[in-house]
């Protein structure tokens, strides 16, 4: 082997550190923003479908829902908000656990700290007590704030992202944010629990989140400017 020869080897022996140094940065920053779907997309109002295990690259789109969630500074996340009619949503109820020093703790916050859970074909199975209102908001629906009155608990049965089956009760903030999801694969949004003045009253601005005349933090895709954000 000549100096000539050694040396491309060196060069090929370096180009495949720096090639494989790249693939891994880019298997770090494989997990992707979603577009979230705005209010007025047929999608949001259609009842999403059951999915199975053969579901593709479920483990992937789960990722990508948490990453575009966190994004977003949303609490909870359903597949028919990025645009996928399948009964899937995930939470994650942390930043309810958030208080001051000095603020009193909030009982409906109880074990929200690491709330972080994915719900597969979820059913809810039973509500109890009473219902209580909490002013909501909803990714799909930028800088609208509603109070919505829902009961306080709920038994749910799904399966997690291990396909593990789980029959549980949740109450407090954790029914609260589970119940908006599930709406979410009924087709149902927060605003559908509105009254009808109320909702005649939004009707202006709902129309102009459908039609992206609004600045959002976060990537869209608006039903009536295809461009989006
Ligand atoms: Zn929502």
């Amino acid at each position: 082997m000549n100096f000539l020869t050694v040396e491309r080897a060196e060069i090929i022996r370096e180009t495949r550190i720096v090639l494989g140094f790249c693939i891994t940065e880019i298997k770090k920053k494989s997990k992707m923003i979603l577009p979230i779907v705005a209010y007025g997309d047929p999608i949001l109002k259609k009842e999403a479908v059951e999915i199975d295990q053969d579901y593709p690259e479920l483990n992937k789109l789960i990722e990508d829902m948490f990453e575009t969630m966190y994004e977003a500074s949303g609490v909870g996340l359903a597949a028919p908000q990025i645009n996928r009619s399948i009964r899937l949503f995930v939470v994650d109820g942390s930043p309810f656990a958030e208080t001051d020093e000095d603020e009193e703790e909030d009982p409906m916050a109880e074990g929200m700290e690491g709330f972080k859970r994915v719900f597969i074909n979820p059913i809810i199975e039973e509500e109890a007590g009473e219902a209580w209102g909490f002013h909501e908001g909803c990714l799909s629906i930028p800088k609208i704030r509603e109070e919505v009155y829902r009961k306080e608990k709920i038994r749910m049965t799904y399966y997690d992202e291990n396909w593990q089956f789980h029959d549980e009760w949740f109450d407090g903030y954790k029914a609260r944010i589970i119940q908006h999801e599930y709406d979410h694969i009924e087709g149902v949004l927060f605003t559908d629990h509105l009254s009808v003045l109320k909702r005649r009253l939004l009707a202006k601005r709902l129309q102009n989140i459908s039609q992206g005349l609004i600045s959002v933090a976060y990537k869209m895709k608006f039903p009536s400017f295809k461009k989006g954000k």
